[in-house]
């Protein structure tokens, strides 16, 4: 326990993507010095929408980052899911979740990082860890510290270089196109504050996602099968997504003007432990899931918020670690399983996905939440897994 006597710990972390700002944040609010160590020369995502379910937004009060995502996000009122253009589901209404753009999300984090004391260096690039205490970097330095943490995202060099985890990857067969356009004015208003999933199967699955961000900014999410190579192009190619979806043709040409979006294909990587003596891995670097429960990122902050928690509430590194992988490990690999099983069967497509065996984690709670904040959030009945 960290007492006002104490000489403040130190972390060293590598990686300043949404799990290494928050982790950072996390542990600079009760008394560490950190150094965040960002191989790109400035801090910053690219530009597509994400969801913070409930779980994360918990987890983003306990390091007061919350109010500003409900600020410059969106509660949608309703998840609709169409098939071959009918309606198959609508979804979650009043489920208590957030969707804001990813370079705002970022700079919230980073804000909040910076506020609490993390010192933030570009240009540096981790290539490894030493279990016994220290960040390696590409420039040759060993920098010690009480804890190191590998939040160096799914390709993670610190991992990697940590003999002793186990890894278990997967690939799978889709992929997904991301930008952020402005809303059209005929998008706008109240009515148009909801996801739309669009689907069709035949010939090959191809999907389009319509996600509010804002007023102003709409998310828009393409999903196919990689060896469908002119759907998995950045920039997005109007022609091959409007015949296969002629009535979002507006949309999608937008899309095709979009810049700075992204295409990624999906992937699992299953890491144990998460952890090798003083080092330790949070987010993409231990857990990259699929998309397809929008949870990569929230697991990523429940377990940074939740890690700063533990190493408060127990006398040495190693006792911490291990409490918090106890307390985190199940919900994490039940999520990356239920997300691989919904990317694989392509079920989301059939509508009424969102059960309450699915919310789980999204109404997962970890322990550095007080329970007064979950007040903040009720979850409807109906949307329960409890
Ligand atoms: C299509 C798609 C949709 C998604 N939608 C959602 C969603 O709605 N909600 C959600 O919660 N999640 C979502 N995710 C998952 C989410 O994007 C990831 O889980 C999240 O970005 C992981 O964050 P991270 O900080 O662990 O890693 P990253 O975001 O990968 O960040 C890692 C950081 O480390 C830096 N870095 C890498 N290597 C080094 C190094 N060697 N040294 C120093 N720095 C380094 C990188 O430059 C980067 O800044 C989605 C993912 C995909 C593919």
């Amino acid at each position: 326990m960290t007492t006002p006597q104490a000489p403040a710990r130190h972390a060293e972390v590598a990686g300043a993507g949404f799990a290494g700002l928050t982790v950072s944040t996390a542990l600079a609010q009760r008394g560490w010095s950190v150094r965040l160590h960002e191989q790109n020369d400035s801090v910053r995502d690219f530009g597509a929408g994400i969801v913070m379910w409930r779980n994360a937004m918990l987890s983003l009060e306990v390091i007061g980052v919350a109010q500003s995502v409900r600020e410059h996000g969106v509660r949608p009122d309703y998840y609709e899911t169409f098939l071959n253009g009918a309606s198959v589901s609508r979804e979650v209404p009043g489920y208590p979740y957030w969707a804001i753009t990813r370079p705002k999300l970022h700079s919230l984090l980073a804000e909040a990082a910076r506020a609490a004391g993390a010192e933030i260096v570009t240009d540096s690039r981790a290539v490894g860890a030493d279990p016994v205490g220290a960040l390696l970097l590409a420039d040759g330095s060993r920098l010690e510290a009480d804890l190191v943490i590998g939040a160096d995202g799914a390709g993670s060099a610190v991992r990697n270089s940590l003999g002793d985890l186990t890894q278990e990857r997967k690939k799978y067969s889709d992929g997904v196109c991301r930008v952020l356009i402005p809303r059209p004015e005929e998008f706008r208003g109240e009515r148009w504050n909801r996801v739309l999933d669009y689907w069709t199967l035949e010939p090959d699955a191809m999907r389009v996602l319509y996600h509010p961000m804002g007023p102003g900014m709409l998310y828009i999410a393409f999903m196919a099968e990689t060896r469908n190579e002119r759907a998995s192009r950045i920039p997005v190619d109007v022609e091959v997504w409007s015949d296969r979806f002629p009535h979002l043709t507006p949309i999608i040409e937008l899309a095709g003007k979009a810049e700075g979006g992204r295409h990624d294909n999906y992937q699992t990587n299953r890491v144990t432990p998460w952890s090798a003596g003083r080092a330790v891995l949070v987010g993409d670097s231990a857990h990259a899931m699929c998309p397809a429960l929008g949870q990569g990122a929230g697991v990523g902050i429940v377990n940074g918020v939740d890690l700063a928690h533990a190493l408060d509430q127990h006398q040495t590194v190693a006792e911490a670690l291990a409490v918090w992988e106890r307390r985190e490990r199940q919900m994490t690999d039940d999520v990356q399983s239920r997300s691989a099983y919904m990317a694989e069967t392509r079920n989301m497509a059939k509508g009424n996905n969102w059960t309450p065996r699915l919310l789980e984690t999204a109404n997962f709670v970890s322990a550095a939440v007080p329970p007064a904040l979950e007040e903040l959030y009720p979850v409807p009945e109906a949307n329960r897994s409890w």
